[in-house]
C-alpha cells in the first residue's frame, strides 16, 4: 500500500513514518507539510491512502482535500487533527475520507485502520509468488490468448470490463484488461486480492454497501467500480495466481449461467498459464544446457592455466587453416616455440612460480602478435604460434625475433627478477608440409634445432635436417603414445640346460610393435627411454606382462621354470623391491620364478644404493643375474660380495670359443670361479652346434642364443617350448628343474 502524509509537525511526521515502516506491506512514498507540494505529491504519486493534518502551516488540509478531490483523485484518506471542530469535520465527510482521528489519542487507532485495509495473504503467499514468477507473464506485452478470453467474458457476463488479473506482491497486474486503461493497480486496493483468497467465486453485487470496498479508491473515484465478480484462478498445485473478473459501474448480478461459463473460461486462462510456465522451465532448461555445453566446450579447449587455446584446440586451427590455405594459394606460418632452461625455474623456484612465469610468457606472447594470430599452449613449457597472414619465411622470422625479444624483457614474478627465452622452430605451409601432423612434425624439429643452437633463437624447418634427428624427435613423441597404447610386449628366448638337456628359463626381450614401422628391437628404443625417464614404465610393463604370462604357461601345462627381465641401473632405486615384490603377490607367482638381469656396470659403479635394493630382492628368493659379464671391468673378487646368483657371459666371449684359444680360456676361468662362489653360469649368443660343445666342454650351465631360437612372441615361445620337449622326449624335464 502507498501511503502519503500530510503533516507539518515533523516530530509527528517522523512518529508515523517509524510505525508505518513496521508494516512491510505499507511503504510511505511522499511526505510534505506544506498545502502546494502535498496536492502536487497527492495528484502525481496517486497514494492508495493519504494521511492529512488538517492544520498545516503554510496552507490548510481541507483545501488540500478539496482540490484533490476536485482533480478526481479517490485515495483513502484519513483525516488527523486535534482541535474537532464539528463544522469541519462535516465538510471532510462531504469530500469523502474514511476516517476522522484526533492526532494526539487517537494516532495509533488511525494507523490500525490503515492496515486493516490491507488484503488478507494466502497461506501458501511465499510459494504462490515463486510459482507466478515461474510463469513469466509478469509485465509482458498484451497477449492475445488471454486477451480473447477476457472479451468473451465480458461479452457473457454483459459487463462493461473485464480482467485477466495477476496478483503480485504490491500490486495486481493486468494480463488482459478490457475496458481498462491501465494494467496494474496496488494490491491493497485489488478486489482480486480477496477474491484467490478462497477458490470460490467472489462477487460484489454493491460495492457501496460492503464495508470492504465502500471507500475503495477505485469505488469512489475512476473507473468507479460498483459491481465485481472474480473467479480465482487456481492451478492444478493449488497456488491461485490470479483473477478471471468481470466489472461494472452499476449494481447488478449474474445469472448462475453467467457465473458458470465464467468458471469454463477461467479454466481455459488456467490451462494457458500452466502451458507458458511449462514451457518457459523447458526453455530456461534448454538454456541451461546449452551454457553447460559450451562452458565444457570451452573447458575442452582451453589451457586451465594459462587459458590459451590447448593443443586439441591448435590442432583444430591448424586444420582449419591448412584447407583455407589449400584454397587461396597463401602462405601461413607455424612456430613451435619451447622455453629455455624452463625446468630450472621449476625446479628451484618451485611449481607455483612455475606456473607464474608460464602466465607471464603466454601474457608476452600474446602482447607481441597481432590478433589474427593464434597462440596455444602445447603442455609444459611447449608453445605454438599459427601466423595466418605472413607473406614470407623472413617474415615469420621477424616474428619469432620479436617473440624472443618481449620474451627477453625482464620481469619481477612474485619477487623474482625473471626474463626468458625461447627456441623456436619454423614450418612454413604449404612450403613444409600441408598436413597438421607434418607441420607440428617440422617445426617440432626445427625447434630442436634451435635448441642444439643454445636456444633463444628460430630455425626454420629444412628439408636437410638429419632424418636421425627427425626419428629421435619422432620417437620421443611417439614413445609417449606407445606405453599408453601398450605398445611396449615382451619377446621371449629360451635358456636351455647343458648338463642334462632341458630348458631352464626364458628370456623375456622388449619389443615395440610400432603401428606403422613394425616391431622395432631394443636397440631403437631402450637407450633413449633410459635418458628420457621412460625406462621405469617400460620395465614395469615388461615386469608385469612375463609373470603374467608365467602364470598363463603354467596354467597350460608349459612349465618354464624360470623367467628373466631385464632391469637398467636406474631402475634400481628406493621402492623398487617393494614394487617387484607386490606384483609377485598380485600374480601369485613365487619369487624363485623370477630372475632379474643387471648389468655389470651397475655392480661396478659405486651404487650403494642398486646393491641394497638387489640385497632386499635377493633375501625375498628372486635370483638375480649380471648381464654382459666379461666386458665390464669388475673383477671375479669383487662378485664375491655381491648379492647374485648368476652370470651371463658375454656374447662376444662365445662367439669365438670354438676358435679362440684366449676366449676359451676366459670362459673356462668365469665357469670355475662362478662354481666356486655358488654361481649359475648363462652363455649368450650361442648360435650354433658348435658353440653348445665347446660350451658344454667348458662347463657352462646354461645356453641361450640363436641356436635354440630368437625372441619369440609368448605363443610362438609356447609352440617352440612343446615341440622342444617333444623332439628330445624330455617330457619329464618340464617339471624336473
Ligand atoms: P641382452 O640383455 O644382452 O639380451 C640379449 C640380446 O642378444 C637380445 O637382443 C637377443 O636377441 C640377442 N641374442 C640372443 N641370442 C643371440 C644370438 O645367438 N645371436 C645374436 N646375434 N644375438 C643374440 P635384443 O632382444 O635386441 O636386446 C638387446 C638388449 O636390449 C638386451 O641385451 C638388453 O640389454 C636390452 N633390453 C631388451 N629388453 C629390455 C628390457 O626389457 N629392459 C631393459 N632395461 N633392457 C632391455
Ligand atoms: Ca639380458
Ligand atoms: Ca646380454
Amino acid at each position: 500500500m502507498k501511503v502519503v502524509i500530510i503533516e507539518d509537525s515533523e516530530l509527528i511526521r517522523n512518529q508515523l513514518v517509524r510505525i508505518i515502516s513496521s508494516q512491510p506491506r505499507v511503504h510511505v512514498v511522499g511526505v510534505t507539510g506544506e498545502e502546494e507540494a502535498a496536492v502536487q505529491m497527492i495528484l502525481e504519486l496517486k497514494p492508495d491512502t493519504v494521511l492529512l493534518d488538517l492544520s498545516l502551516s503554510p496552507g490548510s488540509g481541507l483545501r488540500v482535500l478539496k482540490r484533490i478531490r476536485a482533480a478526481k483523485c479517490a485515495s483513502r484518506v484519513l483525516v488527523l487533527t486535534n482541535n474537532a471542530d464539528e463544522a469541519i469535520k462535516k465538510q471532510c465527510h462531504a469530500e469523502g475520507i474514511s476516517g476522522f482521528f484526533d492526532k494526539s489519542t487517537e494516532a495509533e487507532i488511525c494507523l490500525q485502520q490503515l492496515f486493516d485495509w490491507l488484503p488478507p495473504l494466502p497461506a501458501n503467499e511465499q510459494l504462490r509468488l515463486q510459482t507466478l514468477r515461474e510463469t513469466g507473464l509478469l509485465d509482458v506485452p498484451e497477449q492475445e490468448a488471454f486477451d480473447d478470453i477476457a472479451k468473451l467474458a465480458r461479452d457473457i457476463a454483459g459487463t462493461p470490463m473485464a480482467l485477466v488479473t495477476l496478483v503480485d506482491q504490491d500490486r495486481q497486474w493486468f494480463l488482459s484488461n478490457q475496458g481498462l486503461p491501465v494494467r496494474e493497480t496496488s494490491r491493497s486496493i485489488a478486489f482480486c486480492a480477496h477474491t484467490i483468497q478462497s477458490s470460490e467465486v467472489l462477487e460484489v453485487p454493491d460495492a457501496h454497501t460492503d464495508p470492504r470496498f465502500a471507500d475503495n479508491p477505485l469505488v469512489r473515484g475512476d473507473p468507479n467500480i460498483r459491481y465485481y465478480a472474480g473467479v480465482p484462478l487456481v492451478l492444478a498445485s493449488g497456488e491461485a495466481l490470479g483473477t478471471l473478473c468481470v466489472l461494472d459501474t452499476v449494481r447488478r448480478k449474474l445469472s448462475e449461467t453467467q457465473l458458470s461459463s465464467l468458471k469454463t473460461l477461467a479454466h481455459s486462462v488456467v490451462g494457458e498459464i500452466e502451458l507458458r510456465r511449462k514451457m518457459l522451465k523447458l526453455e530456461q532448461e534448454v538454456d541451461r544446457r546449452r551454457a553447460a555445453e559450451i562452458q565444457i566446450a570451452h573447458i575442452a579447449m582451453r589451457d586451465v592455466l594459462t587459458q590459451l587455446p590447448n593443443r586439441a584446440a591448435l590442432m583444430d586451427r591448424l586444420d582449419q587453416l591448412l584447407r583455407k590455405v589449400a584454397r587461396s594459394a597463401t602462405q601461413m606460418a607455424f612456430l613451435f616455440v619451447d622455453l629455455d632452461r624452463y625446468k630450472l625455474i621449476n625446479d628451484t623456484l618451485g611449481h607455483e612460480m612455475g606456473d607464474a612465469a608460464l602466465v607471464e610468457v603466454s601474457n608476452r606472447l600474446m602482447m607481441a602478435l597481432r590478433d589474427s594470430d593464434t597462440v596455444a599452449r602445447l603442455g609444459g613449457d611447449e608453445f605454438a604460434v599459427l601466423l595466418p597472414e605472413i607473406g614470407s619465411l623472413q617474415a615469420a622470422m621477424a616474428v619469432a625475433a620479436k617473440l624472443n625479444a618481449a620474451l627477453g624483457e625482464p620481469s619481477l614474478i612474485r619477487g623474482s627478477r625473471l626474463h626468458f627465452s625461447a627456441s623456436i622452430g619454423i614450418a612454413m605451409v604449404p612450403e613444409h608440409g600441408n598436413t597438421v601432423e607434418q607441420i607440428m612434425r617440422h617445426a617440432d624439429l626445427a625447434m630442436y634445432q634451435a635448441k642444439h643452437a643454445g636456444g633463444g633463437t628460430a630455425v626454420a624447418f629444412s628439408q636437410t635436417m638429419g632424418a636421425r634427428a627427425m626419428d629421435l624427435l619422432a620417437l620421443e613423441n611417439d614413445l609417449r603414445d606407445a606405453l599408453q597404447r601398450d605398445e611396449i610386449i615382451a619377446y621371449y628366448q629360451p635358456q636351455v640346460m647343458l648338463g642334462h638337456a632341458g630348458l631352464c628359463g626364458a628370456e623375456a626381450l622388449a619389443r615395440w610393435s610400432h603401428p606403422q614401422l613394425g616391431v622395432l628391437g631394443p636397440d631403437k628404443f631402450i637407450g633413449f627411454a633410459e635418458t628420457r625417464g621412460f625406462i621405469h614404465q617400460i620395465g614395469q610393463r615388461m615386469l608385469e606382462q612375463a609373470m603374467a604370462q608365467m602364470v598363463m604357461w603354467d596354467a597350460r601345462g608349459i612349465y618354464v621354470p624360470r623367467v628373466a627381465v631385464n632391469v637398467s641401473a636406474v631402475e634400481l632405486r628406493e621402492g623398487y623391491a617393494d614394487f617387484v615384490d607386490s606384483a609377485l603377490k598380485r600374480h601369485g607367482l613365487a619369487p624363485e620364478r623370477l630372475e632379474l638381469e643387471i648389468t655389470e656396470s651397475t655392480l661396478a659403479a659405486d651404487n650403494s644404493i642398486a646393491v641394497r635394493v638387489l640385497e632386499i630382492l635377493r633375501r625375498k628368493g628372486i635370483s638375480i643375474a649380471v648381464d654382459d659379464f666379461g666386458v665390464g671391468y669388475s673383477s671375479l673378487g669383487q662378485l664375491r660380495r655381491m648379492p647374485i646368483d648368476t652370470l651371463k657371459i658375454d656374447k662376444c666371449f662365445v662367439d669365438e670359443v670354438t676358435t679362440n684359444v684366449q676366449d676359451a680360456a676366459i670362459v673356462s676361468a668365469v665357469v670355475t670361479m662362478a662354481r666356486s662362489l655358488g654361481l649359475r653360469t648363462m652363455a649368450e649368443g650361442a648360435e650354433d652346434h658348435a658353440h653348445v660343445e665347446a660350451l658344454k666342454r667348458l662347463g657352462c650351465d646354461c645356453v641361450q642364443g640363436y641356436v635354440w631360437s630368437k625372441p619369440l612372441p609368448p605363443e610362438e615361445f609356447a609352440l617352440w617350448t612343446l615341440a622342444y620337449i617333444r623332439d628330445s622326449n624330455h617330457e619329464d624335464l618340464t617339471t624336473q628343474y
